[in-house]
């Protein structure tokens, strides 16, 4: 009725007498005591590539697929900030930020410091992306956000404090613990939890929670994390870009719409609606959403208004804030808050609507970011050997480009494809770029220029072949039989003596292999099969436009060793004989009356087939006494299309709608190669999956190479690729999967710890994401299966694990990308669907005694051996070269339960150092304990001036942040734990760095 009243009197007087007035709202509200406060948090969310590639939505170029700018957004944030010192924004991305940065004048640069240094504007979260938590490995996670910190630091004095993971889907464990605790964050933010934990949530006001991740390092590194009641957006009706719908505010007077009461009373209503759910008496509004504030003057008038009225109106309190002011306010509440361990994955935004398929999309990429990781990692140790170069080839660009590839639509397969191919180019510069810094320091070693420090024109050229697993490798593709000898430094980026099998391709049979004291080495001959020689063929056209001449015939393998961070010479040249060929017996269909059963494996592990369908049938080994019926097989998922109810299987989402075994069907079941060193087991499952299953002498395991593509589609309907492997475990619903590559984290099938379950998809809803591994175990026996790239996987029956490899997809699945995820590859104008070419790894022990191998081979899984070539004529290598080499003192190796994550000269010519625990607490009998290294023999030939333990980011000094850690409340008796073990401060004499299980620890060392 006053409104109706107050309307009627605008009418008579109010249009000619009313004076229009300027109004200065008042927007200095801070928290006010005993009312509820409503955090109004102005941000954007700034994809670091999706539906547009990142320099497109930089420059805000492509405007036809999507309107977005950021640069619009940072110019326009400035003149809104200093319009107003009150108001306030945060920013995330530093991709973004870092681009914008170098683009201003020293004027704008000054005023942001000033905006920064105020408070107005907060840098958080500070990795260069918000990177996806399922599908990076923890490592990449680690170099992305330290890249982001330290330019943050060095630019600014500042340290984030907020973790803001508010898009990925789904969050991890290694997220909570690591990337938020052990960098020094005070709380985690994000949005996307299960619809159904979320409900239960809300009804017991546990969307807050203090997360304690670790179980392993506790409550030393448990962070207050903060799920959002819906998503990162505002409250409806409160939308505020230039074309949104939601209503304004219109206070003036003397115009038609005047609406402040009603417009405070909504903001009130979802206000107290929002309290009802929330501990404490503050909420958070999230106010933005996908690249918005491109006119951020919009969004700060209508957010003046609402603070200046709804604080006139008194029921609640509004206010400009900050994550950071918000966590502060929560703290100070004194409350006690539930505990969450574990992780928040798989996520569901709704019945039937598991984002468990991007766990798998573009396997492709997910691998080459895998591979490139480990490149990163090694070139960084060769670069820090040879002395940075900042005038030449560095690793920097391949840094930048792994940090872009983390994010949480970019290896996590959910971009469009235009954009994955952006970060594949963006990768692909960055390797070459870091290939010529690993050729020069090889070459550079090599000639003994560590030794003379003279300015050297060194001579010798190393070459690489990053495409050497098609069996493209021009280097090594020579004729030998002249007096030509090809060169091979075999270098091991891990802390461990390490021997392994190498392969290349070779022309000639003739040949042999020799280390660097000219002792022959023990090699083997393998037959390159067809099916390798099509895909070669077809790949190195569709990679490089171009193909090499014939195809190789043979892989030559050899047995490789070398030292820890350091590298052997192999010498490889013509024979009088051939290498010891390959015996190859094929087995036929027709043979299949016998009941014979087929042994294969040259060392202590043996797979037996049956003769009968060439299937595997049982696992052996001799050392551990393990015998085990296993079997192996593949098949796929049709995927839904959503007719039903507009829920398809997409680039996100694994909607499985029946499934498809692949029975071999073949005339010839199994080709099987045997040497001395390992035997293949070759299989064409169909017309697009091929198999070699791989036994080494040396390693008590099973390799699983597949190839699988082009994944038909002519029937219209698309295929969700997967393995499986059965055995007869009574695994009781229960596997294990890693979390980020790290923590192993316990999973029981349908079934969630913190919430009681509805299963509506039995097989989506129980996919995990892997990035080392799966395993599952009885009393008995404990069988694991280690992968070469992130994938999806779960255990579906019990005594069965499986892992989805390969999807290929007819629908979008409608949460935004708006593409089917079809993955093609063309040479010339024809297109076919993408092939991949990936490793799996089985091992199977007695219970209890898996942890060892998973651990470090997953280390070797991950560091590879890196190779390099070169050509000598003559055989004189080791008498003018260095052959041999350590980075390390040569008698010392790192111990068993440590792997060092990082070493990379930074920019002021300090060495960051990074070293890992890689074993959680009762893991393993002998391998979960203190550890220690000696920093002195880790560096033999430098004298240690100063070192200092810092943050897992390296922007602060470890003892400052600590001093800065909030400390939370947990409620009832879950918050008591057993005392948390971490290693002692480092003498700066003695220079030990003691490693509890789980820990890392990060150094920045100067040496004088
Ligand atoms: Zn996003």
């Amino acid at each position: 009725m006053a409104t109706q009243f107050r309307l009627i009197l605008l009418f008579l007087f109010g249009i000619c007498c009313v004076e229009s007035k300027y109004i200065k709202y008042n927007t200095t509200a801070g928290i006010v005591p005993g009312k509820i406060n409503v955090h109004l948090v102005a941000h954007s969310h700034d994809d670091v590539g999706w539906l547009k590639t990142v320099d497109q939505y930089y420059v805000g170029s492509n405007n036809s697929i999507q309107g977005a700018c950021v640069q619009n957004v940072l110019d326009s944030i400035v003149p809104a900030l200093l319009a107003d010192k009150n108001r306030k924004f945060i920013y995330v991305e530093q991709a973004f930020f870092q681009r914008w940065w170098t683009d201003q004048s020293e004027e704008v640069q000054d005023t942001m410091k000033q905006l920064i240094k105020s408070g107005q504007l907060e840098l958080i979260n500070g990795g260069m992306c918000m990177h996806d938590e399922a599908a990076p490995h923890y490592i990449d996670m680690i170099d992305q956000t330290t890249l982001g910190h330290r330019f943050i630091k060095e630019e600014f004095n500042l340290t984030p404090r907020i973790g803001w993971q508010i898009d990925p889907f789904g969050h991890s464990a290694v997220q909570a613990y690591l990337l938020s605790a052990e960098v020094g964050f005070d709380s985690l933010f994000f949005a996307r939890i299960d619809y159904q934990d979320r409900a239960k949530r809300k009804d017991e006001k546990s969307l807050e929670v203090v997360w304690r991740a670790s179980k392993s390092l506790g409550s030393s590194a448990q962070i207050f994390a903060g799920a959002f009641p819906e998503n990162y957006e505002p409250p409806s009706n409160f939308y505020y870009e230039v074309n949104d719908d939601s209503p304004i505010i219109q206070d003036n007077m003397n115009l038609f719409d005047y609406n402040v009461p009603e417009r405070v009373n909504e903001f009130v209503a979802a206000a107290v609606a929002q309290a009802n759910i929330t501990r404490t008496n503050h909420v958070m509004w999230t106010m933005g959403t996908d690249f918005k504030y491109q006119y951020a003057h919009t969004w700060f008038r209508a957010m003046d208004k609402f603070i200046h009225y709804v604080n006139q109106d008194g029921r609640v309190n509004a206010l400009y804030s900050t994550p950071s002011i918000y966590t502060d306010a929560k703290h100070a509440a004194n409350e006690a808050w539930p505990l969450k361990t574990d992780d928040y994955f798989p996520y569901a935004d709704r019945v039937n609507a598991y984002w468990t398929g991007y766990f798998t999309s573009r396997p492709g990429l997910k691998g080459y970011v895998r591979t490139m990781s480990a490149y990163y990692l090694a070139a960084r140790q060769l670069e820090f050997f040879k002395g940075k170069n900042k005038a030449g080839a560095t690793t920097d660009s391949l840094a930048d480009a792994l940090a872009l590839a983390q994010h949480h639509d970019a290896i996590s397969g959910t971009s469009k494809q235009h954009v994955a191919s952006d970060y594949a180019k963006r990768l692909s510069i960055g390797y070459k770029e870091a290939e010529e810094v690993v050729s020069a320091s090889f070459a550079c070693i090599a000639e003994s220029c560590l030794k003379t420090g003279r300015p050297n024109p060194v001579v010798t050229k190393f070459q690489q072949c990053p495409l050497l697993n098609i069996s493209y490798c021009p280097p090594s593709e020579v004729d030998l039989s002249t007096r030509k000898n090809l060169v091979v430094v075999v270098y091991n980026p891990l802390g461990w003596k390490r021997e392994d099998v190498i392969r290349i391709p070779v022309y000639n049979e003739k040949v042999t292999v020799k280390d660097s004291e000219g002792k022959e080495v023990e090699s083997q001959l393998l037959p390159i099969q067809d099916a390798y020689k099509t895909l070669r063929n077809y790949y190195s056209v569709a990679y490089l436009g171009k193909s090499k001449k014939e195809a190789p015939n043979y892989w030559l393998a050899f047995s490789a060793s070398a030292p820890p961070l350091g590298y052997n010479t192999y010498i490889i040249s013509s024979a009088k004989q051939s290498a010891v060929s390959s015996e190859i017996k094929s087995f036929y269909n027709s043979e299949t009356a016998k009941n014979d059963k087929i042994e294969v494996g040259p060392g202590n592990v043996k797979l037996v087939y049956s003769g009968n369908e060439g299937n595997l049938i049982q696992y052996i080994n001799s050392r551990s006494k393990v015998e085990q019926s296993v079997e192996q097989s593949y098949s796929y998922y049709y995927s839904d299309n959503g007719s039903a109810d507009l829920q398809a299987s997409g680039a996100y989402i694994f909607r499985p709608n029946g499934s498809h075994p692949i029975d071999p069907q073949q005339q010839v079941l199994l080709n099987v190669l045997r040497g001395p060193l390992v035997d293949e087991v070759h299989q064409r499952i169909n017309s697009w999956i091929y198999q070699v299953t791989r036994l080494y002498k040396g390693k008590d395991h099973a390799e699983f190479e597949f190839t699988i593509g082009p994944i038909p589609m002519d029937d219209g309907i698309g295929k969700e690729v997967v393995t499986q492997i059965k055995a007869t475990i009574q695994n009781k619903k229960k596997f294990y999967t890693d979390s980020s590559g790290r923590d192993f984290i316990e999973r029981i099938r349908d079934y969630r710890k913190d919430w009681k379950l509805e299963v509506n998809q039995p097989i989506a809803g129980n996919y995990y994401p892997i990035n080392l591994g799966i395993y599952m175990k009885d009393n008995d026996t404990e069988l694991s299966v280690l992968v070469d790239r992130s994938v999806g996987g779960s255990s579906i029956k019990d005594g069965e694990l499986e892992l989805m490899l390969h999807r290929r997809l007819h629908e979008d699945d409608s949460r935004g990308v708006a593409e089917a995820l079809n993955e093609t590859v063309c040479v010339f104008d024809e297109c076919t669907g993408l092939t991949v070419l990936g490793k799996y790894y089985l091992r199977i022990d007695p219970s209890g005694e898996g942890a060892k191998w998973r651990r470090s081979y997953g280390q070797e899984i991950y560091s590879p051996f890196l190779l390099a070539f070169t050509e000598q004529d003559g055989d004189n290598w080791a008498s003018s070269h260095v052959a041999s080499f350590s980075g390390m003192d040569p008698s010392y190796v790192l111990p068993d339960n440590v792997a060092m994550l990082t070493l990379q000269e930074l920019d002021d010519g300090k060495v960051l150092l990074r070293l890992a625990h890689l074993y959680e607490i009762g893991e393993d009998k002998d391998l979960s304990v203190m550890s220690s290294v000696e920093l002195k023999k880790v560096f033999p030939n430098k004298k240690i001036n100063k070192v200092t333990e810092t943050n897992l980011s390296a922007n602060q000094e470890r003892a400052e942040m600590e001093k800065k850690r909030l400390v939370w409340k947990v409620e009832g008796s879950s918050g008591e734990e057993a005392k948390v073990v971490r290693g002692g401060a480092v003498d700066p004499t003695a220079l030990v760095v003691e490693l509890a299980p789980m820990e890392i620890r990060t150094f920045v060392i100067d040496f004088n």
